[in-house]
């Protein structure tokens, strides 16, 4: 075959395998572009665990309507415009390549009202194949629609679960998130009934979250962690290690509010357990590590799940003393506790 231009539709296609795994991370890309819209409350639809449907509505500050085409477009984001913005990024989202991605591989509809609009608009595209812009009344926001997913990509749409299992990842996800963001409310509704509300409160004590999210008995064991040294900061809660699991179910790591996963940090964590862990039982936790966003990587998935720490060692060695001495300090506490 000679060489030759893949279509736009098919390259989008591609990407998605990368970015668009499962329902679930359809609706974590459509609720960090809302929050990164700056969205105070975010509705969440899922019909046959979000197979069918998923629909994201938010009430951040909206896409005029003239940009419709280009958030659809590979390679556009109002994110980043430089290398610069990319060492420094800030939002979750700049890559501009979820909405075309999803697009390609669903029938979907983008529907917004920019702040400065009076009229909303809204764009359809079907597998890939991009309608025009019509007039559409909408409040200022947005909403995304993806319907079908995987629709037109059988092989894909094969190793999609059963309606329970990807509900079970999307609860997941939005679990974390909840974690992250107690300013944002979120709702989510499922087969048309309400499946799970997060109040949106600044003023929710965060022991309310954790309770609300990882259950009486994480936010009774919650030890509160704030450490900061060497230009990092890590907070959060620990579980007392009384409180530990079979599994690593409970372990939320974020970095810059970005939920990942890194092998050094999760491995300094259960090195700060090992003394007080049974063997084969998991640390329970929820940490924030904040660093100077140009001394990490966010590019280095297409889904984002992973980070690299230009000081892997420091960022290492800092988790590592920072849970050590907290769980040093409450054995301490509990012995004198004990003491006569
Ligand atoms: P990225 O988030 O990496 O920029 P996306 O494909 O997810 O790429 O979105 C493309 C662009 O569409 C975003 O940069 C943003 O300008 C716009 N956009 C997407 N979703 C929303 C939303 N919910 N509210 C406002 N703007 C949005
Ligand atoms: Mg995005």
């Amino acid at each position: 075959m000679p060489i030759r231009q893949l279509p736009d539709t098919l390259i989008n296609q591609i990407a998605a395998g990368e970015v668009v795994e499962r329902p679930a991370s359809v609706v974590k890309e459509l609720v960090e572009n809302a929050l990164d819209a700056g969205a105070h409350r975010v509705e969440i639809d899922l019909e046959e665990g979000g197979i069918r449907l998923i629909r994201v509505r938010d009430d951040g500050g909206g896409i005029p309507a003239d940009e419709l085409p280009l958030a659809i477009s590979r390679h556009a984001t109002s994110k980043i415009a430089s290398l610069d913005d990319l060492e420094a990024v800030a939002t979750l989202g700049f890559r501009g390549e979820a909405l075309p991605s999803i697009a390609s591989v669903s029938r979907f509809m983008l529907a917004s009202r920019h702040t400065d609009s009076d009229h909303g608009a809204a764009l359809q595209v079907d597998g890939g194949r991009v309608g025009s812009v019509t007039p559409k009344a909408h409040p200022t926001g947005t909403t995304v629609e993806v319907r079908d997913l995987f629709y037109n990509v059988p092989a894909r749409r094969k190793f999609m679960r059963a309606e329970r299992t990807e509900m079970g990842h999307i609860e997941e996800w939005l679990r974390s998130l909840a974690l992250a963001r107690l300013d944002v409310e979120l709702r989510v509704s499922h087969n048309g009934r309400p499946a799970r509300r997060y109040r949106g409160d600044n003023m929710l004590a965060s022991t309310d979250r954790l309770f609300e999210t990882l259950g009486e008995e994480f936010a009774k064991h919650a030890l509160r962690v704030d450490h900061e040294a060497a230009g990092l900061r890590l907070h959060g809660w620990i579980a007392q290690p009384v409180y530990n699991r079979a599994s690593a179910d409970q372990q939320y790591l974020y970095v810059n509010g970005r939920s990942v996963r890194d092998r050094s940090v999760a491995h300094a964590v259960k090195q700060a357990y090992s003394d007080v862990l049974f063997h084969g039982r998991q640390p329970a936790y929820v940490l924030f590590l904040e660093v100077d966003p140009r001394t990490v990587d966010v590019n280095v998935h297409p889904a984002k799940h992973e980070v690299r720490f230009r000081e892997s060692r420091l960022v290492h060695d800092f988790t590592y003393r920072t849970l050590q001495q907290a769980l040093a300090e409450t054995r301490a506490g509990m012995a004198a506790d004990v003491a006569p």
